[in-house]
């Protein structure tokens, strides 16, 4: 695959400016994988040099100082985080459960499906109709499973280096739109503030779309036995999976996640989720109380499911 990354091009004959300009307004390869994950969301794709930088878009695009946003209860750690940043410019964060009504009066209204680590699902139904920008962060549902435009969504974000790029080699994000003056906050955002993604980051999301439909029904296919099996083993206190995608939680006695995630071999005791390679860790020391000390993310690759089972099994059986 031929990565354009040229950081500026040369304006036409008469002196004006072409399809590209410069770089971090926009570039080639971005606008290919662009135009490639908007038409798997259905809407108007725009990539970010990472998710968090996605989220940044966001915060700077859809609120104003004192704005609200309400964020599902148990969404990625980091976006939390993120957002905390902004409480000195008056950004204020209320908590909710997704699987019911969102306040209304947020002006915001973050949602994740699902929920990691805790696996919950937005209820769509709940939302429709609020008066704020509804967000969902659809990184662990990808647009195999979930089209949340069409759910209501204003916007779907994505961390692309987990399951759409799907290889642990690229760092990545995209928000996609229907609202065309929502996109143009969102390109101004990434543009000013200097949030666009690298060209060979680009590049691995083209290569990763091509492949996503297999690898996520394959994954889903595996998690889905696994969690079967999960819910079997003595060991395990309890299985959380929605039933789609790779991501599945489980609870060991507290005190025994870190035995059991430093003994398999196969899946590998790493942070991160979506790529091709089994990973798993546990969450407690990253996120504190509102994780249980021995819940465990594993997020299920393509290998082969027995060799799978193998391994967690054997790790398991000596907690
Ligand atoms: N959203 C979700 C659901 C995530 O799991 C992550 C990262 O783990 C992010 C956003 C942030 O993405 P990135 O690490 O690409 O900045």
């Amino acid at each position: 695959m031929s990565v354009d990354r040229k950081t500026a091009w040369p304006y036409g004959p008469d002196g004006e400016p072409g399809d590209f300009v410069y770089q971090r307004y926009a570039h080639p390869t971005g606008a290919a994988a662009e135009a490639a994950l908007g038409a798997l969301e259905g809407g108007d794709a725009l990539l970010y040099s990472s998710g968090t930088a996605a989220v940044t878009a966001c915060v700077f695009a859809l609120c104003r100082p004192g704005a609200t946003i309400a964020l599902a209860e148990g969404a990625y750690f980091g976006t939390g985080v993120t957002f905390a940043q902004f409480a000195p410019w008056g950004l204020k964060v209320v908590e909710f459960d997704q699987t019911g009504r969102p306040p209304a009066d947020a002006d915001v209204v973050w949602l994740e499906s699902p929920s990691n680590p805790l696996l919950t699902m937005p209820d769509w139904e709940a939302v429709r109709g609020h008066s704020g920008v509804v967000v969902c962060d659809a990184t662990a549902s990808t647009p195999v499973f979930l089209r949340a435009l069409d759910e209501g969504a204003n916007v779907v974000l994505h961390s692309g280096t987990k399951y759409l790029t799907g290889h642990h080699d690229a760092l990545i994000g995209a928000t996609v739109t229907r609202d065309a003056e929502l996109r143009e906050r969102l390109y101004n955002a990434r543009m000013r503030l200097g949030l666009s993604a690298a060209p060979d980051a680009a590049a691995m999301l083209l290569r990763g779309l091509d492949t996503l439909e297999v690898r996520v029904r394959r994954q889903t296919e595996t998690a889905t036995e696994l969690a079967r099996r999960l819910a079997d083993h003595p060991a395990v206190l309890r299985v959380r999976y929605p039933g789609l995608g790779g991501l599945i939680s489980f609870d060991v006695p507290d005190g025994s996640e870190r035995s059991v995630e430093t003994s398999t071999t196969l899946i590998r005791n790493q942070t991160s989720l979506g790529g091709v390679r089994s990973t798993m860790e546990s969450r407690h020391r990253w996120e504190g109380d509102r994780i249980p000390v021995g819940l465990l993310r594993l997020s299920v690759g393509v290998e082969d499911v027995d060799a799978l089972w193998a391994d967690l099994s054997a790790a398991l059986d000596q907690a």
